[in-house]
């Protein structure tokens, strides 16, 4: 088993020839970059697909945060959940922002809104509240916070391709919510990604910044980067959106594989997404109580590995347990409780479109064997 590793995703790849074609047309141009026929293609299919007015492409998400500090001229500090993914405290750093950490929710491990309020000082800019497992935050509260303290909400949603709530998509939240099409996404452009912005003057900042701030040939209103999609990645992208609702599919498969199998495990919780609406299928998570599991979360994981299934603890060390931000006051661990627990209990195990049931059921079997409630085999089996 060791030599057939199941890795925590596999990237979707569509048939060679889809993307051949594409080729073929972009060869014929002459045209690999700047904003060719298949990137504009592709903004504007994705912007429907993403049900948002004004979105944007990038060559990818950390860059696409960075544009958004930019664009909404963000100064001081900026709250943020310390249980992300690097690139979300990072790209604050590198626009010379101080992230000031808060503590998740307990149930939803997103941002705790209460906290991130508490957090709030003179130089507070934004809070940037992450859709961790592309489970939606609690909008509702940052947006009410945002108002009354007339600070700028920007959300990571780096795990939310086409996540709804009800009816209302994901990228409708806030003032630009930035999206990563990196290939361990559910959609994928190799590396890319992209912005909605909630007006047309911020979809028009964050075009300019991505282009070098350059207006026209002779003039630079502003210091911008290349953020561009080149039209190869663009090209992946609008042949990978064609299979997005079979890949959808498959992974919904696979969820119920692992649900039905797990699902009655002591010391065992499948963390689900809220009902209603249209969910993220990015990861499969579940939580690992020792206490009545019998095992730790690190245990599991290490024991799966040497089976060689390669789970994922994200996201352990949490952020602000990281070199660069450890001796920052807010990420003193007596303020981010609720996160170590996290960090500690949360497995990604592996889930992706092309999983067969076997795998699923290799997976399932060497952790209902480590479940110390598991139930007794009959004595004479
Ligand atoms: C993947 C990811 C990013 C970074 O995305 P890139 O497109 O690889 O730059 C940012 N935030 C979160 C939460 C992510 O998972």
């Amino acid at each position: 088993m060791k030599n057939n590793p199941l890795y925590v995703t596999r990237p979707f790849c569509a048939p060679p020839e889809e993307f051949a074609e594409e080729y073929r047309r972009m060869s014929e141009a002459a045209r690999f970059t700047n904003h060719g026929n298949c990137h504009e293609r592709l903004e504007r299919e994705l912007a429907g697909y993403l049900g948002v007015p004004y979105f944007s492409l990038v060559n990818n998400a950390t860059t696409g945060l960075m544009i958004a500090c930019k664009a909404l001229n963000l100064r001081g500090e900026v709250i943020v959940s310390p249980f992300t993914f690097p690139a979300t405290v990072n790209a604050l750093t590198w626009c010379g922002l101080t992230p000031v950490f808060a503590d998740i929710a307990e149930k939803s491990f997103n941002l705790d809104p209460r906290r991130a309020e508490e957090a709030v000082t003179t130089r507070t800019s934004a809070i940037l509240p992450v859709h961790l497992y592309g489970n939606v935050c609690d909008t509702r509260a940052f947006d009410e916070i945002a108002r009354r303290r007339k600070l700028r909400l920007l959300y990571d949603a780096a795990h939310a391709f086409g996540v709804t709530r009800g009816d209302l998509p994901v990228g409708r939240y806030g003032d630009i919510s930035v999206f990563s099409f990196h290939a361990t996404k559910l959609f994928h452009t190799g590396e890319g990604g992209g912005l909605s912005c909630r007006t047309a003057d911020l979809k028009n900042q964050v075009d300019l910044l991505r282009n070098f701030g350059i207006r026209d040939t002779e003039c630079v209103l502003t210091a911008g980067i290349n953020g561009k999609m080149s039209e190869l990645h663009a090209a992946l992208g609008l042949v990978n959106l064609r299979h997005i609702a079979a890949e959808r599919n498959e992974r919904a498969r696979v969820r119920r594989l692992y649900e039905e199998q797990l699902e009655s495990l002591r010391g065992l919780t499948v963390i689900k997404p809220p009902s209603g609406g249209r969910e993220a299928l990015q990861y499969f998570v579940v939580q690992i109580d020792a206490a009545y599991f019998g095992m730790s979360r690190d245990s599991l994981c290490a024991l799966l590995e040497t089976n060689g299934v390669y789970a994922r603890k994200y996201f352990y060390p949490l952020c602000s347990e990281q070199a660069p931000y450890r001796n920052l006051a807010s990420a003193a661990p007596e303020n981010l409780s609720a996160a170590i627990t996290a960090a500690k209990q949360l497995l990604c195990l592996p889930f992706y479109g092309a999983m067969t049931s076997t795998d699923v059921d290799r997976v399932c079997g060497i952790i209902s064997k480590s479940c110390r409630s598991r139930p007794e085999m009959p004595a004479h089996a």
